[in-house]
Order: structure tokens, then sequence, then C-alpha cells
């Protein structure tokens, strides 16, 4: 049996003929608000060329709850599925994750990161910047000072990083401390 999940968590997927499923959405059937896959909790399977879909969406506008049962083609055609919700998504469970759906969220996120390089990619160089005397705390024996000084600007800390990856705009200082704009 699988869990409830966030339908995002499913999402990209790829199929096999080359189409790309990154984004959900269907408006909210009280206020139009159109929701998002992040909106949607439950399950779903990517059986061989189209992705089933059985999820309870939750407007975070007039918190309206109502079911979503339907079936994404690979041409991103959706059709409702007339199957009672909670039979749909009994019956989705029951299958398990496959060797066809690993490959299309394999490749949904391969694609994805071509569209769209991840700003956290490489690990960039720790610059030695002048930083402020005042110690949030320690992380590894290490003082977390509260802020660096880039440009004669403070930038205030934001996080550990033990990985030392950093995005745009972020600062990187003794390997793991990161400092961001506020
Ligand atoms: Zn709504």
């Amino acid at each position: 049996m699988q869990p409830n999940n966030r339908i995002d968590h499913f999402l990209p997927v790829r199929f096999g003929n080359g189409t790309l499923v990154k984004q959900f959405s269907k408006p909210c059937i009280k206020c139009q608000q159109l929701l998002h896959a992040r909106h949607m909790h439950g399950i779903a399977r990517v059986v061989e060329d189209h992705m089933a879909l059985a999820a309870t969406a939750h407007c975070p506008s007039c918190h309206t709850q109502f079911p979503i049962a339907c079936v994404i083609d690979n041409e991103k055609r959706v059709r409702r599925v007339v199957l009672p919700n909670f039979l749909f998504k009994l019956y989705l469970r029951s299958l398990p994750a496959n060797a066809i759906e690993q490959k299309a969220r394999e490749d949904g996120q391969a694609q994805l990161a071509r569209e769209q390089p991840a700003p956290q990619a490489a690990p960039v160089p720790s610059v030695d910047y002048p930083r402020a005397d005042a110690v949030l705390g320690q992380y590894q024996g290490k003082p977390i000072p509260a802020y660096i000084v880039v440009n004669g600007q403070e930038v205030p800390f934001d996080r550990v990083e033990p990985e030392g990856r950093v995005a745009n705009g972020e600062y990187l200082l003794d390997g793991c401390f990161v400092y961001k704009a506020a």
C-alpha cells in the first residue's frame, strides 16, 4: 500500500513519447482559484503511457475540499475517471511502483534539470569574507558569525549546508555556513 502523498512529489513525469508533465492544476470547485499539485494529496501512478491520479484537493483560499480522479495521457489530455474516488484510489494503491513509472520520473527530473539548471548545482569555493564578532552558535566546533561583509554590505547568516551547496546570491563561509541577503 502506498501512502497519501502530496501530488507534486509525483511530478515531473516524462512519457516515452517525450511529453513532459511538470504540473497539474485544477480550479477550485467553489471559488475557482487555480489549485496546483501541491494543494492535492493522494496517489499517482504511471501505467504504460498515461498517469492515473486520485487525490483530494484542498483550496487554500476557501478551504473547500474535493476529490479528483483522472487520467493524464501522453498528449497531456486529462480525462475524468467515473469510478468512485475511493475505489479508484484503492485500485491505484494496489498497483506496485513499476519500472515504467520509475523511468518516467527519472526522465522527467532529468529533462527539468536540463530546462532549468538547479540553482544548487555545485559546491562553490569558500571565501574568507570579513565576519561579525557576534556569534549565533557553533557548528562542529566552529563559531557561526551572525553576518559577513560582502562589498560593504552586511549579509546575515541563513543556514548550515554540510555539503557547501549554495544558490545564486548566496555566500559560503568556512565551507558550510551560508549567508544570504535578507
Ligand atoms: Zn476555493
